[in-house]
C-alpha cells in the first residue's frame, strides 16, 4: 500500500494539520488503538519530515499526525548525512510518500552555533562540530542576503536543506522531476506553533 495523496494534497494535509495544533486545537488523526494495531501489517505515511532534535519540535505534535502518518527524521539542525539521506530516498522509494517537508524552527540552537562559530572562529569539537559545518554554509549564504538574525539563518538553512537534497540524491531529484513527489522548507515557531512553509 502507497498514500493515494498528491504531492499537492500531502502538503495541504500537513498545513491543515499544523493549522490546527497551532489553534491549540488538535483533532489528534490516527492516534486510537484500531489504528496502531491495523498498521502492524505495513505502513503508508503521507509525507517524510526531516525537522530537527529540539526536544520542543516533536512532529506529530507540531503537525497533529498520528500513527502511520509521518516518516520522520530528526537529527539537530536538521543537518544531512548519507544515512538521513537514505532514509528520505528509503520513505520516497519505498513507501511512495509524495511530499519531503524540512522542517527547521525559530532560535535553533543549531544554527546559533553555527552563527557563533562563524563569528568567533571558535569550533565545537568532536562530533558537534560535524553539525556545525554542514549549517556553516547556509548562515553564510544568509549573511550574504542581508540576513543577521538566527531566525533568518534558519530560513536560508531550511531553504538550502532542500537544495542539497535535490543535489546530493538523484533519486529525490529524479522523483521531484517526475512530479511524484515535492520537496518543501518550512520553518516551525516555537513559541505560536505556526509552521511557515517557504518558497
Ligand atoms: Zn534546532
Amino acid at each position: 500500500m502507497t498514500t493515494t495523496l498528491t504531492p499537492e494534497q500531502a502538503l495541504s494535509t500537513i498545513v491543515e494539520g499544523a493549522l490546527r495544533a497551532q489553534a491549540g486545537q488538535p483533532s489528534r488523526p490516527n492516534t486510537d488503538t484500531d489504528t496502531r494495531s491495523q498498521l502492524a501489517q505495513g505502513q503508508d505515511p503521507f509525507a517524510a519530515v526531516v525537522g530537527c532534535s529540539d526536544s520542543r519540535v516533536p512532529m506529530e505534535y507540531a503537525l497533529d499526525a498520528g500513527y502511520g502518518d509521518v516518516f520522520a527524521i530528526r537529527t539537530a539542525g536538521h543537518t544531512l548525512g548519507e544515512t538521513v539521506i537514505g532514509s528520505i530516498e528509503f520513505a520516497v522509494a519505498e513507501l511512495g510518500v509524495p511530499l519531503v517537508l524540512v522542517l527547521g524552527h525559530t532560535s535553533c540552537g543549531a544554527v546559533t552555533a553555527a552563527q557563533h562559530s562563524l563569528d568567533t572562529g571558535e569550533t565545537p569539537g568532536a562530533n558537534v562540530g560535524a553539525l556545525v559545518e554542514r549549517i556553516l554554509p547556509s548562515v553564510i549564504s544568509s549573511r550574504e542576503k542581508g540576513g543577521t538574525t538566527v531566525n533568518e539563518a534558519v530560513a536560508e538553512h531550511s531553504r538550502r536543506t532542500v537544495e542539497r537534497l535535490r543535489d546530493l540524491s538523484p533519486v529525490l531529484h529524479d522523483a521531484e522531476s517526475a512530479g511524484k513527489l515535492k520537496i518543501v522548507g518550512a520553518v516551525y515557531d516555537l513559541a505560536t506553533g505556526a509552521v511557515t512553509v517557504l518558497d
